[in-house]
């Protein structure tokens, strides 16, 4: 069986540590806490261990891209301008619809890049060189951003330097509990806490790993009970027999737990997949049922529902979400001008429509200005 250590849920069997990886203090910290797990120098092939979940194996890396980036969205659909900030990639946890697991497939190993330390100041400094412009940043793209955040501390070294900054804010996205870092650390302004929402059945069914619906909306109710602004996002919507009564519980439980005029935004999201990622769920997942439904190949080349079926899961998501509050900053991701017409009963018309739209709720929420301070 080999080490297994249970450090907050998380369940690292090894560590594989790059040569230009062991001089930080990211690594020598996260090593301190993996006592007994033992660490293979670079070159280990990854499919060694083929068999064992690749997300038990962590490997420290020195990354040499850009920290910060802009989300891939593709011209042909609405999108929020979102920037992304890539701490890591993979995710411990194992959601059958991820699309990560075709991103990685070479590389199923749960990877986290240590200079981000290092990195920050440029980070930040490309934030400060456009004062007129607003940051949305997340690090919950290739990751989830809270997961981790046990071993990492990323929420130590990230909360004190985007809550002092005026044209930022920094959005973390998790399916977790793992909120006691960022509740112990004092900074609430200019921080979102984000959590990932489905249906009831559909996250007991396909979200391996993650905290279920229940558990998720009192982590946010005890966030927000703290002084922090919430985010929702119900992504990936499925369409499955009973779909309209699941979500409507999911609305049911924010009404009850959660304070709708503390939320920043609502996204909403159905599911879409580039094809390669079929043969994946259909091997890893064999009784999952996210791929159950009619799906056309969308203008960007991925995977989702036929567009009538779209906008009937938007239109009634949003009625159930208005009828609760009629002021959640309700949007779709990536999606067209007619689908966000027919359900949302408005367009931004455009990405940039969109991209003001948010940086309002900003501004709104957080009592920006645009300017730094
Ligand atoms: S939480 Fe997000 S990143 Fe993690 S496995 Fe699920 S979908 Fe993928």
């Amino acid at each position: 069986m080999g080490w297994n250590l249970l450090m907050n849920g998380l369940h690292i069997r090894r560590v594989v540590l790059d040569k230009d990886a062991s001089s930080y203090a990211l690594t020598r910290q996260i090593l301190a806490g993996l006592p007994g797990v033992p660490v293979h120098s670079s070159g280990l092939d990854p499919h060694l261990f083929d068999g064992e979940p690749g997300k038990e194996t962590l490997h420290l890396q020195h990354y040499k891209g850009d920290f910060l980036k802009p989300c891939p969205g593709t011209r042909e659909y609405i999108c929020c301008g979102y920037q992304i900030l890539n701490l890591a990639a993979n995710c411990p946890l194992d959601c059958s619809y991820c699309i990560l697991q075709s991103y990685f497939v070479n590389q199923p190993s749960l990877r986290v890049f240590v200079n981000l330390e290092e990195q920050l100041p440029d980070v930040l400094q490309v934030i400060d060189s456009q004062p007129g412009r607003i940051f949305r940043v997340g690090t919950g793209e290739f990751t989830d951003s809270l997961a981790l955040d046990p071993m990492t501390h990323w929420s130590d070294m990230l909360l004190p330097q985007f809550s002092r900054r005026k044209n930022a804010i920094l959005e973390l996205k998790t399916k977790t509990t793992r909120i006691s870092r960022v509740l112990a650390s004092g900074y609430r302004d200019r921080i979102i806490l984000s959590w990932s929402l489905n249906g009831p059945w559909i996250s007991a069914k396909e979200e391996k790993g993650a905290a279920s619906i229940e558990k998720r909306v009192e982590a946010a109710r005890q966030c927000q009970s703290e002084g922090f602004i919430l985010g929702f996002h119900f992504d990936p919507l499925v369409p499955y027999p009973g779909w309209r009564d699941d979500y409507a519980r999911t609305v049911e439980l924010l009404d009850r737990r959660i304070d709708p005029g503390r939320i920043i935004w609502i996204s909403m999201g159905s599911f879409r997949f580039m094809p390669a990622l079929k043969p994946i769920i259909r091997r890893r997942h064999p009784t999952s049922g996210v791929l159950n439904g009619e799906f056309i190949i969308g203008l960007d080349g991925k995977m989702r529902y036929f567009k009538p079926i779209r906008i009937e899961l938007y239109h009634v998501i949003r009625h159930l979400l208005e009828a609760w509050h009629p002021d959640l900053g309700l949007y779709l991701c990536m999606e067209s001008d007619e689908v966000w017409r027919s359900s949302m009963g408005w367009s931004p018309k455009t990405s940039s429509g969109l991209r003001e739209y948010l940086d309002q709720r900003v501004v709104k929420f957080f009592n920006g200005t645009g300017q730094p301070a």
